[in-house]
């Protein structure tokens, strides 16, 4: 780790603040808990020339849920030690406080936020180095150098995405609020990430995501299961949310998305044939091969690709199957 560099702090109180203090130098930006990209700064992976603040800015923490949609709206300060043990969220969508407990460790989510945690940078085993250490291997086209060690024939940087809480989100059908200088938009989730390591959000240069819209679930149950080396504290190396409803015996919507094996968040397509089927065997078969059809993760952590989709296919059908029975026991009669 280097020292920190020098870089301009501001502490803003309104959003408006926030934005013109973003625009103001460019490459400046947001800082919310820090424990994504404070680490950066001194790994020597990024030098902003300032920081701008947001936990001063009243409004951004709130946990409340919408009276006419019933929507879950988090804002984007939320912690998540609070978003895991928030009675509404664990009451209406408690696969997010799941997920959100998943993340680092307990020190780190007291301060880790929503929006930090979605935005947080894409990880490689080439990138989260010492400045000596990626220096040794002529660096790499992520942070000062020009080719992909993970795959050096690409012209984009593969470095993966790991945030924990998109998954959940993006099967729950989230979205999210973004504020730049021409107002604040709303879209879904996904449109927030693209597939590029080296730049995998969508968001304009000085935008900010200000709050996350979850529609409530009516009657589907939700889980998370995440695979990593560490249990106490590690980033996934392959992380499954997946969504069930069931019609008695029949599955009325499922749902399976991904994270830590490619450069933004991977929703699975191709499980419409699950509709209307029991949950069987084949089912499982389907799921599993629909996993194994893009989830294709590359040399980007310690543990081998093989190995992450073996997990990644493994899981989802096992996760699947445990909502199936959940599912099915909320339908019962108490
Ligand atoms: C040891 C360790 C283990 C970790 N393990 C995990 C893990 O298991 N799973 C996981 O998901 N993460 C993990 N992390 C990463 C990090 O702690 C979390 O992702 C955390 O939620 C980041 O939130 P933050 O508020 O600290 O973000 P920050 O570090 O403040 O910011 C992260 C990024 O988001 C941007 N940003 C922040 N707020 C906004 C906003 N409102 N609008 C636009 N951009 C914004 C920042 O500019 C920055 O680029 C780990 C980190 C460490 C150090």
């Amino acid at each position: 780790m280097t020292s920190m560099p020098r870089f301009r702090l501001h502490r803003p109180t309104s959003t408006a603040d926030a934005l013109a203090a973003l625009a103001d130098a460019p490459g400046s930006r947001p800082l919310a808990g820090g424990t994504a990209l404070l680490v950066n700064i001194r790994y020597g992976l990024e030098a902003p020339p300032a920081l701008v603040d947001l936990s001063a800015i009243p409004g951004l923490d709130g946990i409340t849920v919408d009276e006419d949609t019933g929507a879950l709206v988090l804002g984007a300060s939320v912690t998540l030690a609070r978003l895991a043990a928030d009675p509404l969220v664990l009451d209406g969508w408690p696969v997010l406080a799941r997920a959100a407990a998943c993340v680092a460790g307990p020190t780190h989510r007291e301060a880790a936020t929503v929006a930090g945690n979605l935005c947080q940078d894409t990880r490689c085993v080439f990138v989260n180095q010492s400045e000596w250490w990626r220096a040794a291997n002529g660096f790499c086209m992520k942070a000062g150098g020009e080719t992909c060690h993970v795959v050096p024939k690409s012209d984009r940087c593969h470095a993966a995405y790991a945030g924990d809480l998109a998954p959940a989100l993006l099967v729950l059908g989230a979205s999210v609020e973004v504020l730049d200088g021409h107002g604040s938009r709303r879209h879904p989730l996904l449109d927030l990430f693209r597939a590029d390591g080296r730049a995998h959000l969508a968001l304009a240069p000085g935008a900010l995501v200000t709050a996350v819209i979850v529609p409530p679930m009516h009657g589907a149950v939700a889980g998370y299961a995440k695979v990593r080396v560490r249990e106490s504290i590690d980033f996934p190396l392959a992380g499954v949310a997946g969504l069930v409803r069931r019609d008695g015996d029949r599955m009325a919507d499922v749902r399976i998305a991904l994270t830590g094996v490619a450069s933004a968040p991977v929703p699975v397509p191709g499980l419409d044939g699950l509709i209307g089927q029991p949950w069987a065997e084949l089912a499982a078969a389907n799921v599993s091969e629909a996993v194994g059809k893009v989830c294709i993760p590359l040399r980007t952590t310690a543990a081998s690709p093989r190995y992450r989709r073996a997990v990644a296919m493994g899981s989802a059908v096992r996760l699947l199957g445990d909502l199936w029975s959940e599912a099915g026991s909320e339908e019962s009669p108490v």
